[in-house]
């Protein structure tokens, strides 16, 4: 092929790493600059300039910019610098670049299904490039991190996911498709936007939006196949539910605020017992936020402790409270509250405040997945602090403007005695002449491992299984060093080995359970589960 069009083909450019040779045998003399980067110098470069912006999302912009330049150079750096580009590329900076997603667009990034396509969804997968999609993840915008209804402006949050599937799971990029499914925005400010990108009129519902994803979930298979991973991601609470039942059983379908996040925080709970000593069933858990995180994260410490102690799920179920919008979740509020609240209706008189359920529940643990900022206070830290030796607090809400608490807020009120972790991270933080490193409870330790394990073993339905299989593989690779500094998640830098350990112990349950089609089953998982990762090394063109 003529040298121009392996420039331009971000797959293959190697901008000025193609060497002499590959110059001569491709037509590309006089096309790049005459001196030769080694990937490495190149990656160093990149390194020197995304360090100079100030702004978080001019950072995000440049490594968009490269991802869609130069694959193999963006996906080496965002494996090399983990810990410092996952917040550019993930949460929180993803959120800001989702709420101005309009404005700073450049060039399509993945699949947009619309109501103007209804009846064509079929014709429009086939329009992808890309034959051998393996893993898609999907969103309709409604309920992007906690920041709500961002529209077709929430491409970003698939674009981003797919990219950490790569990075952190090893999934090749073309077998990654990010989709959104535009059907309308509530967002007031958007539908005024002139630079809207998205369908300019409220959300289409009921049969309208049930016959789209419909259409859609057919196509996909259609298309694709029956070993298809499709990740459904931030829709609002009033569909999610009700797409993950419809298709769990038809499709391998999984929702990552649903199951991903409670296999994250089972992990992260898990791990804490070494911490604070006990059971499972010997904790005491409070929720703030009874939607998919909330109630998805409830079910999957109820099923565990049930696996433990042999007790009833619906037994396991009462030690484990919810707090929503209108406070407690108690039995007297049973016929009014949405099916998926309505196992955590339990026996209490009716609470209004977080504080005042905090000091009547006193649970051992406390978790935030409402969405909203600033909501564990001085008072309700105290309160966990004055009943706990080591309070266990976990804010998840994304972004940063939506935790619960900042680190430094947990740490201080509970006079250095919070296990805590956030789902965005913030820095370390000193107390008293002691240093304090917040771990982050977040998705992305298990979906990219989890999808790995998935595709590799074509395991064909998920299981509630695979979750708890993937939570202990990443519960096991918390080491003592870091208990020593309070953590109870693994730092990212090794986030790769760690995906390979969660990959294989997931396709481990999903052949024991007689649901991976890849036969024969291979010997060694692990060593299995790396040898399929993506290696972003450059290759030779000649
Ligand atoms: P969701 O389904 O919309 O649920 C939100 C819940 O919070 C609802 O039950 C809602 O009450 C409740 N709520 C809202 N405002 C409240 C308030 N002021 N006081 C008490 N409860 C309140 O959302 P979701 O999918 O669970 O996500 C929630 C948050 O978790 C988001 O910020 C998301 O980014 C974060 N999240 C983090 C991770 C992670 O990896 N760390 C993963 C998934 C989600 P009603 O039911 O009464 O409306
Ligand atoms: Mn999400």
């Amino acid at each position: 092929a003529s040298g121009h069009v392996l420039m331009r083909d971000p797959r293959h450019n190697k901008g000025i790493a193609f060497t002499d040779t590959e110059r001569d045998a491709h037509y590309l003399r006089g096309l790049l600059p005459p001196a030769t980067f080694s990937q490495d110098l190149q990656e160093k470069r990149f390194m020197h300039m995304i360090r100079q912006y100030d702004v978080p999302l001019h950072k995000y912009i440049s490594m968009m910019d490269l991802q869609e330049r130069n694959e193999r150079l963006f996906y080496k750096i965002l494996i090399d610098h983990v810990e410092e580009l996952l917040p550019i590329v993930y949460t929180p900076v993803v959120g800001e670049a989702c709420q101005k997603y309009s404005n700073i667009y450049r060039r399509p990034q993945g699949l947009y299904i619309t109501l103007k396509e209804k009846g064509r969804i079929l014709e429009v997968l086939k329009n992808w490039p890309e034959r051998s999609v393996q893993v898609i993840v999907v969103t309709d915008g409604e309920r992007i991190l906690g920041l709500g209804d961002l529209g077709c402006q929430g491409m970003g949050i698939p674009v981003g996911k797919l990219a950490l599937y790569t990075a952190l799971g090893g999934v090749r990029p073309s077998a990654c498709l990010p989709i959104t499914i535009d059907v309308g925005t509530n967002n007031k400010k958007l539908l005024e936007d002139e630079f809207y990108i998205g369908l300019r009129h409220n959300r289409a519902t009921g049969k309208e939006y049930a016959e789209l994803l419909d259409e859609f979930m057919t196509a996909v298979k259609q298309n694709y196949g029956e070993k298809i991973l499709i990740q459904f991601e931030d829709f609002a609470n009033h569909n999610a539910f009700d797409l993950l039942t419809k298709y769990r059983a038809s499709h391998l379908v999984f929702n990552d605020d649903i199951q991903g996040t409670a296999s994250v925080v089972l992990s992260g709970l898990v791990a804490s017992l070494k911490l604070i000593g006990g059971t499972l069933a010997d904790q005491t858990f409070l929720f703030l936020g009874a939607g998919e995180a909330g109630t998805g994260i409830a079910e999957l410490i109820a099923l565990e402790m049930s696996k433990q102690t042999n007790d009833p799920v619906e037994q396991c179920r009462k030690r484990v409270w919810l707090v929503d919008s209108k406070g407690l979740i108690v039995e007297s509020r049973k016929d009014s509250l949405q099916h998926f609240k309505q196992p955590w209706a339990h026996d209490h008189e009716p609470v209004r405040e977080l504080l005042d359920a905090v000091n009547a529940i006193k649970p051992t643990v406390l978790i935030g997945t409402s969405g909203v900022g600033r909501q564990f206070t001085k008072e309700v830290v105290e309160a966990m602090s004055s009943f706990n030796e080591k309070p266990v607090i976990l804010a998840l809400s994304n972004p940063t403007s939506q935790s619960e608490c900042t680190a430094e807020e947990a740490y201080t009120w509970s006079e250095g005695r919070a296990i805590f972790a956030s789902g965005s991270p913030f820095d370390p933080v000193e107390y008293n002449g002691k240093v304090f490193t917040p771990g982050q409870a977040n998705n992305a330790y298990i979906f990219p491992g989890f999808g790995l394990g998935i595709i590799m073993s074509g395991t064909i339905r998920v299981h509630d299984d695979l979750l708890l299989a993937a939570s202990e593989a990443l519960a096991s690779q918390v080491t003592e060093e870091n208990f020593d500094n309070g953590l109870i998640y693994p730092p990212f830098t090794n986030i790769r080995k760690i995906s390979a350990h969660i990959a294989a112990k997931v396709a481990e349950k999903a052949y024991e359970l007689g649901l991976a089609s890849r036969l024969p089953r291979p010997r060694d998982l692990f060593k299995f589960a790396e040898s399929c990762m993506y290696n972003p090394v450059y290759r030779n063109y000649l």
